[in-house]
C-alpha cells in the first residue's frame, strides 16, 4: 500500500490540485472497491487531509473516503485525457479535469461516509511518528507488556500512525533489530535506537520523496535498503539479505546488522 511517507507527498498534491473543485459526475470501471453509490459523489471539495493510511476528501456534510491499500493510488488528468486500464473509479469535475482513483488489484475501497464516521477495515489511533508527541519515553511505555515480534509491533495501526510492511522492515534495519526479536524483551537502548530508527526513516523517506516530486500515482522507492532486495547485499556490511515469515507477513533483514540473540550483539549504529 502507499505508507505513510507516500501520503506525505500525495495528500498535500491533491490538496493544492483539487481544494475548490467540484465533482458533477463519477464513472466505475471495477464496481468491487466501491462501498457507495457513485451518483452520491457530488459537491465542492473542501479539503483533502491524511486519515491513518487512507486520504479523506471533505465535502462538507459527508467526506469521500479512499482506502488505498495494497496497490492503490491517485491521478488528476485533464478532460481529454483516456484514463489508464487501471482505473477503478473516475470522478469528473466542473472544470474537465477527472479525479482518478487507480487500482489495479482492486483492494481498495472508497466510501461516502458523515464526516469522521467509523471506516470498516481502516485501523486508527496509533501515536503519529512524525509528531513531538512521538518521544523515546512513549515508545518505552508503548512497548511494555508488548509479547509480540517486532515487526508486527510496528505495523499495529492501533499503536504507531504509521508503518506498514516496507517502511517496517526498513526501521528495524536501521535500528539493527531482528525483526523477531520480542518487544518487552529489548533494552531501554535498544528502544531508543528503534525510536531514533523510526523518526530518522520516514522522516528522511518524506524528504526524498518529496525532493524527487515524481508524478502523483508513481510510487518512489528505489531507495530503500531491504525491502524486496532478498539474496542481494545489504548496503551497510554486504552480507546476503534475508526473507523471514512472521504470521503471515514477510520481513527482509540483514543476519548480520539485525542480530536475532536477545541483547547480544547489538550495534547502535548512530554511534558505530
Ligand atoms: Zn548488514
Amino acid at each position: 500500500m502507499p505508507e505513510r511517507p507516500d501520503l506525505e507527498y500525495v495528500v498535500p498534491r491533491l490538496t493544492e490540485m483539487l481544494v475548490g473543485a467540484k465533482v458533477v459526475g463519477g464513472s466505475v470501471r471495477k464496481p468491487v472497491v466501491l462501498r457507495c453509490a457513485i451518483d452520491e459523489v457530488r459537491g465542492e471539495i473542501l479539503g483533502v487531509v491524511r486519515r491513518s493510511h487512507a486520504v479523506n476528501f471533505d465535502f462538507g456534510e459527508r467526506h469521500l473516503v479512499i482506502s488505498p491499500m495494497l496497490a492503490g493510488r491517485f491521478d488528476v488528468v485533464e478532460g481529454g485525457k483516456k484514463a489508464p486500464g487501471d482505473t477503478a473509479v473516475s470522478f469528473d469535475l466542473a472544470d474537465g479535469r477527472r479525479l482518478l482513483y487507480r487500482d489495479d488489484v482492486q483492494m481498495g475501497k472508497v466510501w461516502w461516509t458523515a464526516p469522521g464516521a467509523p471506516v470498516p477495515g481502516l485501523v486508527e489511533g496509533g501515536v503519529d511518528v512524525l509528531s513531538p508527541a512521538f518521544t523515546t519515553e512513549k515508545l518505552r511505555a508503548m512497548a511494555k507488556g508488548r509479547r509480540e515480534q517486532l515487526k508486527v509491533f510496528l505495523m499495529d495501526k492501533t499503536a504507531f500512525d504509521a508503518m506498514g510492511n516496507a517502511y517496517a522492515d526498513e526501521v528495524l534495519w536501521e535500528a539493527g533489530l531482528h525483526p523477531k526479536r520480542q518487544v518487552s524483551r529489548l533494552t531501554a537502548e535498544e528502544l531508543d535506537a528503534l525510536h531514533a530508527a523510526i523518526v530518522r526513516t520516514l522522516t528522511s523517506a518524506r524528504d526524498t520523496i518529496a525532493a524527487r516530486a515524481p508524478p502523483l500515482p508513481e510510487k518512489v522507492r528505489d531507495f530503500l535498503h531491504v525491502r524486496g532486495k532478498k539474496g542481494e547485499p545489504c548496503d551497510r556490511c554486504g552480507t546476503t539479505l534475508r526473507v523471514a515469515g512472521i504470521l503471515g507477513h514477510d520481513a527482509y533483514f540483514c543476519p548480520s546488522c539485525q542480530p536475532d540473540a536477545e541483547g547480544k550483539g547489538f550495534v547502535d549504529w548512530r554511534k558505530a
